[in-house]
């Protein structure tokens, strides 16, 4: 490995959602000339969203990669470096701490993580096999691919309908399957999905399978209320089953809750004094770009009265 000169930076921002890249404009305007470490979805999860309408400032709705691509931009302005790069361990024990990376060690006197959440797989037999050939969990990425095909969403939240919404600029169909008897998602989104000629619904329905041999062909479906089975033909199947915290680095080091999600007070600070977290990695409750930016500067605003308490 190679061993970089002991640089030792004010502060290290892991991740490039809103939450990173939030944190990075305050914490570059704080003169604190912040690293960043991008991880490998650019611009977080709001990137891979088509549009986003309840971020302030954008009345007419701002697409997900164009509003990363701003808040990057503001934190380049004032001096924020980006590494595009993952973070591969931690050690957290002493200051300063040092972070390694595929090739390279890093030193840091506080750290933000804003690592996020990843989605959630269904775990079927034809899931793993078939992702990138019919089996999808990002709609803007991959809608394209389906001009004129038959494709299912499974999912009742608003990430399953907003996405199978915008899924039906290219599907011929949207068939939107959901465990449950009531969809959990926003009631204005629901108007629209059910508005939407090409949208329909299969309530108390479970997913068992994905049934393809080099593409998606269909779905084994099953009716949790009567056991019965039967087979839905699609080209594609878009996954949106909620997420879980990138935090397995941080396992067995900073205090985490139940579901894995790191535990903050209301100043954004972890159980290691100079170790802060933001946005979707510290919140199972908000989980939206705004709150998310919010606490990203909260973070950075901490950081720097850490710093300049000499603690
Ligand atoms: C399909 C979809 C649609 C959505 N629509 C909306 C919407 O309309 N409005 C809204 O407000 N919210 C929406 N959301 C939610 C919103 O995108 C999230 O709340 C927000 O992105 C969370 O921001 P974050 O910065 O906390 O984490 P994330 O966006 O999850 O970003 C995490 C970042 O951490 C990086 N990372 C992970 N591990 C490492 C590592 N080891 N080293 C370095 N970097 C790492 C990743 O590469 C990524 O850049 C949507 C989400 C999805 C998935």
């Amino acid at each position: 490995m190679e061993n970089s000169e002991k640089t030792v930076e004010k502060v290290i921002i892991l991740g490039s959602g809103p939450a990173g890249l939030s944190a990075a404009i305050y914490a570059a305007r704080a003169e604190l000339h912040p690293l960043l470490f991008t991880g490998t979805d650019v611009g977080g999860q709001a990137a891979t969203t088509s549009v986003i309408e309840n971020y302030p400032g954008f009345p007419e709705g701002v697409g997900g990669n164009q509003l990363a691509d701003l808040f990057t931009k503001n934190a380049e302005k004032f001096g924020a470096r980006f590494e595009y790069d993952m973070v591969t361990a931690v050690d957290l024990s002493r200051r300063p701490f040092k972070l390694t990376t595929y090739g390279k060690e890093y030193f840091t006197q506080s750290l933000i993580i804003t690592t996020g959440a990843s989605p959630n797989k269904l775990n079927i037999a034809g899931e793993k096999e078939l992702t990138g050939r019919g089996v999808s969990y990002c709609a803007t990425c991959d809608g394209w691919f389906f001009k004129d095909k038959k494709v299912a969403v499974v999912g009742g939240g608003d990430s399953a309908l907003e996405e199978g919404i915008f899924l039906t600029r290219y599907a011929s169909s949207v068939t939107i399957i959901h465990r449950r008897n009531e969809l959990r998602a926003g009631v204005l989104l629901q108007k629209r999905a059910k508005e939407n000629p090409k949208i329909s619904f299969i309530l108390d329905t479970v997913v068992e399978a994905i049934e393809g041999k080099d593409a998606v062909s269909g779905l084994e479906l099953k009716n949790i209320k009567n056991g019965e089975s039967n087979t839905l033909a699609v080209d594609g199947v878009f996954i949106f089953v909620g997420h879980s915290p990138n935090t397995d680095l941080f396992r067995g080091v900073l205090d985490l809750d139940e579901k894995g999600y790191i535990r903050i007070d209301e100043r954004m600070r972890t159980n290691i004094a100079g170790v802060f977290a933001a946005g979707e990695v510290a919140d199972s409750r908000y989980r939206q770009v705004v709150t998310s930016a919010g606490m990203g500067a909260a973070a950075a605003i901490e950081v720097t009265r850490f710093l300049e308490s000499g603690e």
